[in-house]
């Protein structure tokens, strides 16, 4: 197998609870949209509903589908929108549905989108609300980068939502959830926290998180490259002296992406770095001496942060999470599952 990919459900639950306890007795709503930020959908939806989660939120109508054929009591919102044959199914399934314009779907629960400053989805006022409609949310810019904002936020949607305070309304998502306090309303839509990444692009322990994915390979080949010979596509990385390689079977087929040039993976326990062009099967690492084919690589993991390949892609953690295949033939993909 060219790599192992491993759910540590447990840490998932212990992220739940952290987020239950940080959100003072609102809900805590998991949102497993993308197959759970490439985590495994199913998976990680059953674990959070046991570790207390109360609903489970995704983007579409056909990924509340395959939760609901596996998980025919839980609470399901869909976050985006859906199509009239779309919504007819949402109703056959008992989906909720967030509804961003005053078109209100019959026999279908619905939740209300005001737009308050995210400047996307969300009606920019509220009319008088028909007898579907059960919730009412907004949804912040900047929960992770202004907090000044965020609020003036969220002040926007305590005023706008003051004469329907009898419905449900939920503004947070992980970033929120963890650090602003005044939005915490009823519930929490948290998806990145829930899988360990900080939402803040830090270190997840500072907010009590534990990350769930880890991800390992091996040395398939260690290679000594004499100077002036080069590895990988368009000869990117030349050895300046005698310089041995070593040769992983992971690419950007695998979620290795082509711009995780120059960071680091731990090869037998010690930081190595990724040089020359990832390409789709192969990633090279520099090493300072031979290794042996199986020497264990961490290509995320302990002291191998998903945060830091982020930094030095130039992207979030949510985009590479999204990316990494756990469910292909390419890797093992192993759940952990204790208690
Ligand atoms: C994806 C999403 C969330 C979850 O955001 P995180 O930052 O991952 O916690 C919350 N609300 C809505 C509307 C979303 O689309």
């Amino acid at each position: 197998m060219r790599s192992e990919i491993t759910i540590d459900l447990g840490a998932l639950r212990r992220n739940v609870q952290t987020l239950a306890r940080a959100l003072d007795g609102a809900e805590v709503w998991a949102v497993v949209k993308a197959d759970a930020y490439g985590h495994g959908a199913v998976d990680c939806a059953g674990a959070a509903l046991g570790a207390g989660a109360k609903t489970l939120c995704v983007a579409t109508v056909p990924e509340a589908l395959v939760l609901r054929a596996e998980l025919p009591s839980a609470r399901i919102l869909v976050l985006g929108p859906a199509s009239n044959r779309e919504v007819a199914q949402a109703r056959d399934a008992g989906l909720a549905l967030v509804v961003a314009s005053d078109e209100i779907p019959e026999g279908v629960a619905v939740h209300v989108k005001l737009d308050t400053g995210m400047g996307r989805w969300g009606m920019s006022e509220l009319g008088s609300p028909s007898r579907e409609v059960v919730g009412v949310m907004t949804h912040l810019a900047t929960a992770d980068t202004d907090a000044v904002f965020a609020r003036t936020q969220v002040e926007r949607f305590r005023a706008a939502t003051e004469p329907v305070a009898h419905l449900i309304r939920h503004v947070a998502n992980s970033a929120a959830a963890l650090r602003i306090p005044e939005a915490r309303f009823d519930a929490a839509r948290c998806g990145i926290a829930l899988y360990g990444l900080s939402p803040f692009g830090t270190d997840p322990a500072e907010d009590g998180l534990a990350p769930v994915l880890s991800w390992t390979s091996e040395i398939a080949q260690s290679k000594l490259l004499r100077a002036g010979e080069s590895t990988g596509y368009g000869r990117r990385f030349v050895a300046e002296r005698d310089t041995w390689i070593g040769i992983v079977p992971v690419g950007y087929a695998d979620g290795f992406r082509r711009d995780l040039t120059g960071t680091e993976v731990r090869v037998g326990g010690e930081h190595r770095k990724v040089v020359g062009t990832v390409s789709m099967d192969a990633t090279a690492v520099e090493l300072d001496r031979e290794l042996p084919p199986g020497t264990p690589v961490t290509i995320v993991g302990p002291g191998v942060a998903l945060e830091e390949h982020a930094r030095v892609a130039g992207t979030i953690t949510y985009e590479l999470a999204c990316g990494i295949n756990s469910a292909t033939t390419r890797a093992r993909r192993v759940v952990l599952d204790a208690a």
